[in-house]
């Protein structure tokens, strides 16, 4: 079918709830894209960083292909070795005390949420259950989610919200201390603001955020929805911090392309979800953790993530080396990075990208988003480069 039939039927049957670039596309190889006319693209978005091993990995298909054919799903009345296996790496990569298993970031974020709660209500009753948040931030398309979420703009609309969330300012401990009172159980925060612009925190501020938590018995949250799983140089971006969370949430890259989220909780509240309170029906089905095990395989590898550390200083470096006036700055950490422009130029950089052959992202008002493979070549990131130059001209 051609994009145009594609399209007119996707508007007859699919909610129109995407503004969708006028692209389908049909098939991947590496970091290499092509839709269904048969133009190549490089993928700078890898979904939206979930396909963090490329396209047509054959770690990921052996891995999808040998489970498929043993069992797929099998429900949490029974143990399965997959499951198993996808929890005790990640237990024994962070030191962390146990997982549970979600479909998704705003699911893994519900569950960390749930967690909290639980947490304070189990040892000191009821009525401290606010979370504090930071503006800017975003954990989720759930009602609970967007609540959580730091931007007005998403509290519209579908009324009445979870109650139980109050927003602070990034990188101000004070304004986290002020937020924070008797009520609150857990203070939540991406370390890199994804949605919100690419913005990284300050480490001053997180190791602050951190001690107050302790201080307060306040549950630390750390949403690596999308920092996660190797995106920014280490398996989880809060061992650049130095930290130790007591909850890490992640998603997107963790299934390598097929949907799967996670709650990491630290030894002191991994025991506090219990049964019957809370599940979920595909959660770690064997299907996802194989292809969660094949991603953590590769990515779980001191030398994997040095070399997305250094496909992440390279592409910075040719990116600021194209000398573009149009490109204002570059940040991130690894392989997740913004090229910042005029924000009402923006979209016409984006367009001109896609036509000419890269696929990158947006967030916030001026960042164009970057969250290629991992496992980009230097080649594709050459390729991408000698586009961009044109676009930046
Ligand atoms: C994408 C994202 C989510 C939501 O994940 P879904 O899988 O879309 O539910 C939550 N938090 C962060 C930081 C994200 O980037």
């Amino acid at each position: 079918m051609t994009f145009q039939a594609l399209k007119a039927e996707e508007q007859q049957y699919v909610m129109n709830t995407y503004s969708r670039f006028p692209i389908a596309l049909d098939h991947g190889e590496g970091a290499t894209l092509w839709d269904v006319e048969g133009k190549a693209y490089i993928d700078l978005a890898s979904g939206i960083g979930v396909n963090s091993l490329g396209y047509n990995n054959p770690v990921i298909v052996d891995a999808l292909h040998g489970q498929a054919q043993k069992l797929t799903h099998v429900s949490n009345l029974f143990t399965t070795a997959p499951m198993v296996q996808a929890a005790k790496t990640l237990v024994t990569a962070t030191g962390m005390g146990k997982v549970f298993f979600a479909n998704s970031g705003a699911e893994a974020n519900e569950g960390a949420i749930k967690l909290a709660r639980k947490y304070s209500f189990d040892k000191y009753g009821e009525g401290r259950s606010k979370i504090v948040t930071l503006l800017n931030s975003f954990h989720g398309r759930t009602v609970t989610t967007l609540k959580a979420t730091g931007q007005a703009r998403f509290h519209n609309f579908f009324f009445p919200f979870t109650d139980g969330f109050d927003y602070a300012e990034a990188n101000n401990i004070e304004s986290v201390k002020e937020r924070a009172d008797e009520s609150t159980c857990a203070v939540m925060m991406e370390l890199i603001q994804g949605e919100g612009g690419v913005l990284p925190l300050d480490a001053s501020f997180v190791k602050a955020a951190e001690a107050f938590c302790r201080e307060r018995d306040l549950l630390l949250i750390i949403d690596e929805v999308q920092t996660g799983i190797g995106r920014t140089g280490a398996l989880f971006c809060f061992q650049n911090y130095g930290i130790a969370p007591d909850v890490v949430t992640m998603a997107k890259g963790l299934g390598g392309g097929v949907p799967i989220g996670a709650v990491l909780a630290g030894t002191s509240c991994c025991d506090v979800l219990t049964p019957g309170t809370h599940a979920t029906t595909f959660g770690g089905t064997p299907l996802m953790c194989a292809s969660a095990n094949a991603v953590l395989s590769v990515v779980n590898d001191p030398k994997f993530l040095t070399s997305v550390r250094e496909k992440g200083a390279y592409l910075r470096e040719r990116i600021l080396g194209l000398g573009s006036p149009d490109i204002k700055g570059v940040r991130g950490m690894g392989l997740m990075l913004a090229i910042l422009v005029d924000a009402d130029r923006r979209a016409g950089f984006v367009n001109a990208l896609i036509e000419k052959g890269v696929l990158p992202l947006t967030a916030g008002a001026d960042a164009i988003r970057l969250l290629p493979p991992l496992t980009i070549s230097y080649a594709e990131m050459d390729a991408a480069i000698e586009i961009m130059k044109e676009v930046f001209a």
